[in-house]
């Protein structure tokens, strides 16, 4: 029993019930993750959170899994070895050909899972624009925005945000063959103490400042991957798993009211 829609035939996708079908596109990036992380992180986490959620869901719950679109926009990685990255209107124009096609196959709901936390303004917008030009409801989301274990505090929470002590933890869990503790450090402590001295700036805050990588790290850590473990990897990914899906069951179920 596959959930890969692109295993199924023409003929299949167009015997599925487009009144409780929803498609699941998982969106990555291929760019730097510093010294011990592979540059795949991002399109890996989307891909796997996404596997593992809709495996968990009863045979036959009409949601489907795309290939994974594993570039990104990656521009604050650029210029590090290895970060392959789509222009923002280069990204914004695949997500609307394939809400289009999507939608020319006669379907009504597309979820975005989302492993790059550089994109979710850019989903948000083309999402809104498939919705208005195909009628397709579109739902971006990131399995990194649903929460920790109860219990579970980051040693990183101000700047711990990429390859740092909770994405290190995922990806040992995910597949622990390439992750390389050994050369896991610690960086971008700036990213935590630059705005000590602001009431509005931050990185990621309400006043957020377009930062680039090389203003806050040398080695491309945000975090401190010296205190991720396997264990903590496996309860998040559980976790968040779970969370992802009680997402993917309540977009099944979701309708906005008829217009008057
Ligand atoms: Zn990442």
């Amino acid at each position: 029993m596959t959930h890969l829609l692109a295993n199924l035939t023409t003929d299949e996708v167009a015997a599925l019930d487009p009144a409780t079908a929803v498609i699941v596109q998982p969106i990555g990036a291929i760019e730097q993750h510093g010294p011990h992380l592979p540059i795949v992180t991002d399109a890996l986490v989307a891909e796997r959170m996404t596997s593992l959620a809709i495996e968990g869901l009863a045979p036959g719950c009409n949601i489907w899994q795309l290939p994974t679109l594993s570039y990104g926009k990656s521009t604050e990685h650029l210029g590090r070895a290895g970060t392959v990255a789509l222009s923002a209107t280069t990204l914004m124009a695949v997500c609307l050909d394939l809400g289009r096609s999507l939608a020319a196959s006669g379907f009504k709901k597309l979820v975005f899972v989302n492993g790059h936390g550089g994109q979710p303004g850019l989903l948000d917008v083309v999402a809104r624009d498939i919705r208005v030009e195909t009628g397709l409801e579109v739902f971006p989301m990131m399995p990194g925005r649903l929460g920790l274990p109860e219990g579970v505090e980051p040693v990183d929470p101000d700047y711990g945000i990429h390859g740092g002590q909770i994405e290190t933890s995922i990806v040992w869990a995910l597949e622990p063959s390439l992750v390389k503790m050994h050369l896991a450090v610690r960086d971008g402590d700036a990213a935590g103490s630059i705005f000590a001295g602001y009431a509005h700036l931050t990185l990621e805050g309400a006043v957020p400042t377009a930062w680039v990588t090389d203003d806050l790290s040398a080695t491309g850590v945000l975090g401190d991957p010296t205190a991720a473990t396997l264990e903590l990897g496996q309860a998040i990914v559980a976790h968040q798993v779970a969370a992802l899906r009680e997402v993917l069951l309540e977009i099944q179920t979701f309708a906005f009211p008829p217009r008057a």
